[in-house]
């Protein structure tokens, strides 16, 4: 009974979606939607009413959200998964075979050089599918439409709302525009969203590692930046100008491992922050000194919000600037430094305020929109924007601009929920009914969209993060007014895996097609169609 309810129906359909191959930013992730719009209408759920929406990314990508509603109830449970996959550059001269799962798992079974010896233990065992997007995460995909499925046979009354969604992998544009959508159906239908579930695949800890593990939160990431204004001069008379990457360098060994940017929550630890990008903006040698620089880093989050984060990241960078411009001080009193040197230290925030008041809005808004057309890269938008802006505010002399680039994926923690509690313990009790041990992790910490479906910052952080992102409102934006609208608790109960972007990424068989389907559904029917908490 049913299309995907059983083990061997389930794995068809997981081989099918990893076939219609989705890289981020491909031709296959733009038409990957009609793939599930034709699955989803094999059922005549799906077929006869208009229980499919749509949400439009600005470059034309789709997100597809399905609608399955509860007898009278209007309480709701959103599944949300991605079936955009990384690319697959990785598996070289099988490049071609990566999104054929039986054809790739057969050439490593002849050839198994690319893999460690983990990984080829693993493909001996035939317990484990290999192939681009398995694991991350189109098994998640398969489980939540066979979860609907049996909702539809069954007559669960309760709303499961599907949202799959493109470019997790790089700016999760896919998620931002479907949280609109997610809004005009809470609102149109009244619904009680209880639970947001993502399936993320599990990360095992280490090769020998068979547990499963349940996630009840989701680490964060931010990226604050600095750019650095030195002033040219010849080599030949360093002393009339300040190298920019010289201040930078004070700046970066500040920064980089600083501990005051390590958050702990009960034993788990955020990594610490590091410099992902650094360079002087020069495009070619010659024997000027570079004036420019610029530094982006990647900090993760458990609870600090943008706005303390950058607290944090101004003091350091101003007590690295005061250390930098100190030494230059009393190392030189001839040219440029003759006179007392003095650095000032800014936000973007007040560089655009200052230029506003200098040279006027429309003049400023003018410079930034030409900024973002001359790259394309998200993140380089926003140096491109400071770059512009300083190069009109010459006269200011040295200076250091702190800013922030995209994206901005907060923290979120349910743990400390009651219903996220008991979720957990159904998760842990229904796996160990099967012979599987299931452990609670408070933050996945591989990021993902449940980031954006429960709000955890304020107005003060969102402003400040909006006020100090220069692509903000224009090529980039987070809708935190919707976001609050539809946040609730969250959860990741996904399946075991190995190998997230790597060529021996690979999805346990057993964990995917029969274990999760049993741990979803307990999950849903013992914990939020029996008991409702008020
Ligand atoms: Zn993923």
């Amino acid at each position: 009974m049913g299309l995907w309810q059983t083990s061997k129906d389930r794995e068809k359909l997981l081989k099918q979606f990893v076939l219609h191959h989705s890289v981020t930013h491909s031709d296959g992730e733009k038409t990957f939607v009609n793939l599930v719009q034709k699955t989803l209408e094999q059922l005549p759920y799906f077929k006869e009413s208009k229980r499919i929406h749509f949400a439009h990314t600005d470059d034309n990508r789709r997100a597809l959200i399905a609608h399955y509603e509860g007898v009278k109830n209007k309480d709701t449970i959103v599944l949300i998964n991605h079936f955009d996959t990384v690319g697959v550059d990785d598996y070289a001269e099988y490049k071609n075979l990566a999104f054929d799962a039986d054809k790739i798992t057969e050439r490593f079974k002849k050839n198994n050089a690319y893999l460690d010896p983990d990984a080829i233990e693993d493909l001996n065992s035939s317990e484990y599918l290999f192939g681009r997007g398995v694991m991350d995460m189109k098994a998640g995909l398969m489980l939540h439409i066979s979860l609907i499925e049996k909702a539809i046979i069954e007559e669960w009354d309760i709303n499961l709302i599907l949202v799959t969604v493109p470019d997790e992998e790089v700016g999760s544009k896919g998620m931002l525009a479907a949280i609109e959508v997610l809004k005009t159906l809470k609102e149109e239908k009244d619904l009680n969203i209880r639970l947001h579930l993502n399936s993320e695949p599990t990360f095992q800890q280490e090769g020998s590692d068979t547990n499963h593990y349940v996630y009840s939160g989701t680490i964060g990431k931010i990226m604050p930046a600095v750019f650095v204004h030195g002033l040219e001069t010849h080599v030949g008379n360093a002393l009339n100008g300040i190298s920019s990457n010289y201040i930078m360098s004070y700046i970066n060994q500040k920064l980089e491992y600083n501990t005051e940017f390590i958050e702990t929550y009960k034993d788990e630890t955020t990594p610490p922050l590091v410099s992902l990008y650094m360079r002087d903006i020069k495009d070619h040698y010659d024997v000027q000194t570079p004036f420019k620089s610029v530094s982006l880093y990647n900090a993760f989050i458990f609870n600090r919000n943008a706005k303390e984060v950058f607290e944090t990241f101004n003091h350091i960078v101003k007590e690295a600037v005061d250390d930098c411009t100190k030494v230059l001080n009393k190392q030189f009193d001839t040219g440029f430094y003759s006179n007392e040197l003095s650095i000032p230290v800014m936000t973007y925030g007040e560089l655009y305020k200052k230029a506003v008041h200098e040279i006027g809005k429309e003049k400023v808004d003018t410079i930034i929109t030409r900024a973002e057309e001359k790259v394309t890269e998200s993140h380089m938008k926003s140096v491109q924007i400071v770059d512009d802006l300083m190069a009109t505010m010459r006269s200011m002399g040295p200076a250091v601009i702190s800013f922030y680039t995209p994206p901005y994926y907060p923290a979120a923690n349910s743990s400390d929920d009651l219903e996220v509690r008991l979720a957990v313990a159904e998760v842990i009790r229904s796996a160990s009914e099967i012979g599987r041990i299931s452990e609670e992790v408070r933050y996945f910490n591989g990021i993902c969209d449940l980031s954006y479906v429960k709000y955890t910052t304020n107005n003060l952080s969102d402003a400040m993060y909006e006020e100090n992102t220069p692509s903000f409102g224009r090529s980039y934006a987070i809708p935190f007014e919707s976001i609050r609208e539809i946040s609730a608790p969250i959860i990741n109960i996904g399946p075991i895996g190995k190998d997230a972007h790597k060529v021996s990424e690979r999805l346990l068989k057993e964990s995917a097609f029969y274990e999760l389907p049993h741990i979803l559904e307990s999950v849903i029917k013992n914990c939020y169609m029996k008991n409702t908490v008020e």
